[in-house]
C-alpha cells in the first residue's frame, strides 16, 4: 500500500505494518480529507424574532469569514426565511427551512410548500426532526414523501432520525435506525439523491445537554452508513453525509467532527447566539 505524506511524496507500507499501525490508531479517526465536506446545521427552532436574526447573522458573518471548510446552513422559523436569506446574501451561509410539505399547492393550511422555498432562496430542508415526528404526527412515511419532493426539487434535504432513550435501553438502535433509513429511502433513485444529507439525532440527547459519546455516535453513523448502502448503493453510502446532533457546542464538536463517520453537526440550543455557533464551525475543522 503506498500512503502519500507531502504533497509529491510517497510512502511504501508493508501490509503487515499497516495491520499494526491500525491497532495503535484509533480506527474511527478521520485519516485523509474525504470527499465528504463537513456541514455545520442551526436548527434555531421556534426562536428569534427577525431582528434577533439579523443581529445574529451581523455578529456571525465575521466570525466565519475565512472558514471554508464546511457548508454553514442557518434553519430559521418560517416567517424569518426571506429576512435571513437577505441577512446572508454575497456570504458562504445558505439559509434552510425546519419542514415543508411535500406537495407543491393545496388546500393545507398552515403548510409551506417546496416551490415557495425555492421561490424565495432557502436550499436545505430538515426532515423528519424529532419534535416534528413527536408533536406533528411526522412519520417515516411522510418524511419519505418529504424527502422524494426535495430531491425533486433541488432542495438539499437533512433527514433527522434517532432513537429514543427506552429504544436504546432495549437494545433496539440498530433496528430503530435501520427502519427510518431504509423506509426514508424507499422507491429513492440513486442517481437523483447524490445530495442526500442523514443526520443522527439519539433523542435522548436533544436539548438535554446529553451528548453521545463519539464512539456511540460513530456505531450510529456506521449503520445508518450500512443502511443507505443497502438502500441506494455503496457508491452513495460513501458520499453522503451524515450529521451528528445532540446538545452539540463549542466544547465537543472537535470530538466528534474528527471522527471518520461523522461528517459535521446539526445543533440546535448552541446555535441560538452567534459567538458560540462561530466557535462550533471553526472547532468542527479539527
Ligand atoms: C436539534 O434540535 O436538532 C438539536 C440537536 O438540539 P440541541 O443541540 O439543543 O440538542
Amino acid at each position: 500500500m503506498t500512503l502519500r505524506a507531502l504533497p509529491g511524496k510517497k510512502i511504501h507500507i508493508e501490509p503487515f505494518r499497516i495491520e499494526i499501525l491500525k491497532m495503535r490508531e484509533p480506527q474511527t479517526r478521520k485519516a485523509v480529507p474525504n470527499m465528504r465536506k463537513t456541514l455545520i446545521a442551526a436548527n434555531w427552532k421556534m426562536y428569534k424574532t427577525p431582528d434577533e436574526a439579523v443581529a445574529f447573522t451581523k455578529a456571525f458573518i465575521p466570525l466565519i469569514a475565512g472558514h471554508k471548510h464546511a457548508e454553514i446552513v442557518l434553519c430559521p422559523s418560517p416567517t424569518m426565511l426571506p429576512t435571513v436569506v437577505d441577512a446572508v446574501r454575497n456570504n458562504p451561509i445558505h439559509v434552510g427551512a425546519q419542514t415543508m410539505h411535500w406537495l407543491d399547492q393545496g388546500a393545507y393550511t398552515g403548510e409551506t410548500s417546496p416551490l415557495m422555498l425555492k421561490a424565495i432562496g432557502v436550499t436545505h430542508v430538515l426532515i423528519g426532526h424529532s419534535e416534528r415526528r413527536q408533536y406533528f404526527n411526522e412519520t417515516d412515511e411522510s418524511v419519505n414523501l418529504k424527502l422524494k419532493s426535495a430531491f425533486a426539487h433541488g432542495l438539499i434535504p437533512i433527514v433527522c432520525v434517532g432513537e429514543q432513550l427506552a429504544e436504546r435501553e432495549a437494545n433496539q438502535t440498530a433496528e430503530v435506525l435501520e427502519r427510518q433509513t431504509s423506509i426514508a429511502l424507499e422507491g429513492i433513485d440513486p442517481a437523483t439523491a447524490q445530495s442526500l444529507v442523514i443526520a443522527y439525532e439519539p433523542v435522548w440527547a436533544i436539548g438535554t445537554g446529553r451528548t453521545a459519546t463519539p464512539e456511540i455516535a460513530a456505531d450510529a453513523h456506521k449503520i445508518i452508513r450500512a443502511q443507505i448502502a443497502k438502500s441506494l448503493s455503496p457508491a452513495l453510502a460513501a458520499s453522503t453525509r451524515i450529521l451528528y446532533g445532540g446538545s452539540v457546542k463549542a466544547e465537543n464538536t472537535a470530538s466528534l467532527c474528527c471522527l471518520e463517520d461523522i461528517d459535521g453537526a446539526l445543533v440546535g440550543g448552541a446555535s441560538l447566539d452567534a459567538a458560540s455557533f462561530g466557535q462550533i464551525v471553526i472547532n468542527s475543522a479539527a
